[in-house]
């Protein structure tokens, strides 16, 4: 009998297919809005310029080698990394309670983050994680992977196309103690939509009080408002009010590294000893999982943080994106409201933050903008931000001003 009979064929990927049906349409004014990548006002990939000159650095350096790098990754990237996101002042840090580990990416700091816990985490009951609904669809597949069953706590309301926080709340109330929340520490994907500083607050202290772990999956750091401290506020307020958590770090988006798998995990302990038993099994994970991380993109972000006159130039670079993502949701809604007058409240195109925004439209309208006007974005009516640029922002509000009419 002929072998994997049993083996079904899964559906493509959502995203990878929107793209495949942008390349193939031949329609001159069309818009790819389904990709979650920058792209310059040209609707083009964007190197840094911080990164061609690190790269260029490299290039040029006679000590570097191919060699494999510690399991743990590359030391002067991990403890900068750490410092970029629990900040320079750390108590955490300073008190030497952090284990941070290089993963392949955001993608990888969150399956370490799941197997780690799937295996160490004092598991009362079932494994169970709650996810925001709706999240980054990976999520679902990444703790399933590992024997954790991801429920679902309610995060976005379609009423206000904003947060749902009385739900949210009651959710981190009602969970059993001890429950894994993951949360996104800026900019969340889907929706666009974060907690004020204020509901953190609240978050952050019934999370203590039901002693609840924190999973923070941090992909968008800088890219959401073009500062890297006030991305990471959130992450860092959990950290000094002494919630327990992890946080997932990305370079992915802002240092426009998609394809190199730069990124890190840090778990926050109790105690410098405890910190110290945790890396060494997360050195045990990582090891029969990917033996050791890649060299060249760590190499990259490592001179980027650790020289001074570099880490400037990168925060211009950050500025540079974030504020052209900015422009275009003021250009997007002041068309919306001020030429078009399109029916409808568009206060949440301005008021959501980072790449992705959840127009509020529904499912048969977003694909009346794909089949009519040939803008390609996802059934849920999330557009990339990233891929409106001044040349089309004109035509893609007088596309959604038609379908909402
Ligand atoms: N987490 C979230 C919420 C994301 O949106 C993404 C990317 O889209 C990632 C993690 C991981 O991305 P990467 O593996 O490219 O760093």
């Amino acid at each position: 009998a002929e072998q994997w009979q049993s083996v079904p064929l899964a559906p493509p990927d959502s995203i990878f297919q929107l793209t495949a049906a942008y390349k193939e349409d031949t329609f001159n004014k069309k818009i790819n809005l389904g990709v979650g990548a920058y792209r310059d006002d040209d609707n083009k990939p964007w190197i840094l310029p911080v990164v061609k000159e690190a790269t260029r650095i490299l290039l040029n350096d006679e000590t570097l080698d191919h060699e494999y790098l510690p399991i743990t990754g590359l030391p002067e990237f991990t403890t900068a990394a750490a410092k970029l996101i629990l900040g320079p002042s750390s108590p955490a840090l300073a008190e030497g309670r952090v284990a941070s580990v290089q993963t392949i990416s955001g993608t990888g700091a969150n399956h370490l983050g799941a197997l780690f816990l799937s295996r160490f985490y004092q598991w009362t009951g079932e494994k169970k994680v709650w996810l925001s609904n709706p999240t980054w669809a990976n999520h679902h597949a990444i703790f399933k992977n590992v024997g954790i069953e991801p429920v679902e706590y309610p995060y976005y309301d379609p009423k206000t196309i904003g947060l749902d926080f009385n739900g949210f709340v009651n959710a981190l109330k009602t969970a059993p103690d001890r429950s894994v929340f993951l949360l996104h520490g800026c900019a969340h994907n889907p929706t666009g939509v974060d907690p004020t500083a204020e509901q953190w607050t609240t978050i952050a202290e019934i999370m203590l009080a039901k002693k609840h772990y924190a999973f923070l999956d941090c992909a968008y750091q800088g890219f959401a408002s073009g500062d890297l401290d006030k991305d990471a506020w959130a992450v860092r307020f959990f950290v000094e009010k002494g919630v327990a958590l992890l946080v997932c770090q990305s370079f992915a988006k802002n240092a426009g590294l998609y394809g190199e798998r730069v990124g890190a995990l840090h778990l926050v302990s109790a105690t410098e000893e405890a910190s110290a038993r945790v890396k060494s099994q997360l050195s045990v994970l990582q090891r029969s999982e990917i033996s050791n991380p890649p060299s060249h993109g760590a190499r990259i972000v490592s001179l980027i943080l650790n020289d001074p006159a570099m880490f400037e130039g990168w925060k211009r670079d950050i500025e540079t994106m974030a504020g052209r993502i900015i422009e275009m949701r003021k250009e997007l809604f002041r068309l919306l409201t001020e030429e078009l007058h399109t029916p409808g409240n568009w206060d949440h195109i301005v008021n959501q933050i980072g790449m992705f925004s959840f127009t509020g439209i529904n499912p048969s309208q977003s694909k009346a903008l794909t089949r009519e006007a040939h803008v390609y974005l996802t059934v849920n009516g999330r557009i990339s931000m990233a891929g409106l640029n001044t040349h089309n922002v004109q035509y893609f509000a007088e596309s959604l001003d038609k379908v909402v009419r």
